[in-house]
C-alpha cells in the first residue's frame, strides 16, 4: 500500500516552494491534499484541491478546518505559508513589517494548528509537522521572521506534550537557504548572495524543496509513529558550520581554508 493512502493532508502554503514540493510528495503517496494559500501556484495541476485563505485570519481557517472535517477529516497537518524577511537594521524595519512577520508565521501557525490539530487530538489521531528556520536557532539581520521562527518550534514541542496522549504528533522541520521562489526573490533584489550562502553551509550548498520535502514527509507518516516533539534542521549542513568561522572557517580535505564559491 502507498504511504498515504487514505490519509487527508492539508498543507499551508501549499502553493510554492517547500509546501508545493511536500504537497507533489504526498500526493504521489497517494494521499489526498488540500492546499491553503493565498494563491494557488501550483496545487491544482497536481491534484490538490485549493482553498484560498490567509493564515493569519483564524475566522477563515476555522472554518475550512470545521468543513474539511465534515467532509473527508483531515489526518496531516503542514504549515508552510510564509514569507521572508528584508534584512533591516532596527531602525528600518518598522513595526508593520515586524507585526506581519509574527502575524503570518507564529499567529498562522498557532491559527492552522488550533483549528486542525484540535480536531485530529478530538479524533484521537493526527500528525503536525510545522515550518521553522535556522534563522529560529542561530541568529541574523532578520529581528521579526527570527523571533517568529524561534518561537514555532518552542510552540511545536510544547503542542507535542499537549497532544500527544490524544495521539496527535507534532514535530518541526527548520530548513536552511532553499531554492524556492522566495530564496530567489532575495536573490535576484541581490538582497542575498547565492554562492555566500552555499559556502556557509558544511555540503557547500543550497537546499532543494524536494529534499525539505522529504523530511517533512517522513516525520508527518508512519516512519515516524514515535517521534514527537523534535525540531530537524534540513540545512546542508548551515548550522554545524556557523562556528567555524571563529577558528579561519571551512577547510579542504588537506587543511587550507575554502574560498568562497562563484
Ligand atoms: P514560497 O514563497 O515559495 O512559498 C510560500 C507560500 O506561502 C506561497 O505560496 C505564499 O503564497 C504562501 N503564503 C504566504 N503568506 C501567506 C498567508 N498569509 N496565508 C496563506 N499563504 C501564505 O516560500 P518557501 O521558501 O517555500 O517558504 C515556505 C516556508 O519555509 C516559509 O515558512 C519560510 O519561512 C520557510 N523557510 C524557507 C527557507 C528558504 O530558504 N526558502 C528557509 C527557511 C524556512
Amino acid at each position: 500500500m502507498a504511504e498515504f493512502e487514505n490519509q487527508h493532508a492539508v498543507i499551508s502554503g501549499g502553493g510554492s516552494g517547500i509546501g508545493l514540493a511536500t504537497a507533489r510528495l504526498l500526493r504521489e503517496g497517494r494521499a489526498r491534499v488540500t492546499v491553503l494559500d493565498l494563491a494557488d501556484s501550483g496545487a491544482q495541476e497536481i491534484g490538490a484541491a485549493f482553498h484560498r485563505a490567509d493564515v493569519s485570519d483564524a475566522e477563515a481557517i476555522d472554518a475550512i478546518a470545521e468543513q474539511l472535517e465534515a467532509e473527508h477529516p483531515p489526518t496531516i497537518l503542514v504549515t508552510c505559508a510564509g514569507v521572508l524577511q528584508r534584512t533591516r537594521t532596527p531602525e528600518k524595519l518598522g513595526l508593520s513589517e515586524w507585526d506581519r512577520m509574527i502575524a503570518v508565521h507564529l499567529r498562522g501557525t498557532y491559527a492552522c494548528c488550533r483549528s486542525f490539530g484540535g480536531r485530529m487530538a478530538r479524533r484521537g489521531a493526527g500528525s503536525i509537522v510545522t515550518i521553522a528556520s535556522v534563522a529560529g536557532i542561530g541568529t541574523g539581520p532578520l529581528h521579526g521572521y527570527g523571533p517568529a521562527k524561534a518561537a514555532i518550534a518552542h510552540l511545536s514541542k510544547g503542542l507535542a506534550a499537549e497532544w500527544g496522549p490524544s495521539g496527535v504528533r507534532v514535530n518541526c522541520v527548520a530548513p536552511g537557504f532553499t531554492e524556492t521562489p522566495a530564496l530567489d526573490r532575495g536573490l535576484d533584489a541581490g538582497a542575498l548572495d547565492g554562492g555566500r550562502l552555499a559556502a556557509a553551509s558544511a555540503l557547500r550548498r543550497l537546499v532543494a524543496p524536494a529534499e525539505v520535502a522529504q523530511a517533512i514527509a517522513f516525520l508527518a507518516g508512519p516512519r515516524a509513529s514515535a517521534i514527537t516533539g523534535t525540531v530537524l534542521p534540513v540545512d546542508a549542513g548551515y548550522l554545524v558550520a556557523g562556528d567555524w568561522s571563529a577558528y579561519g572557517g571551512l577547510r579542504d580535505i588537506e587543511g587550507a581554508p575554502l574560498g568562497p564559491l562563484a
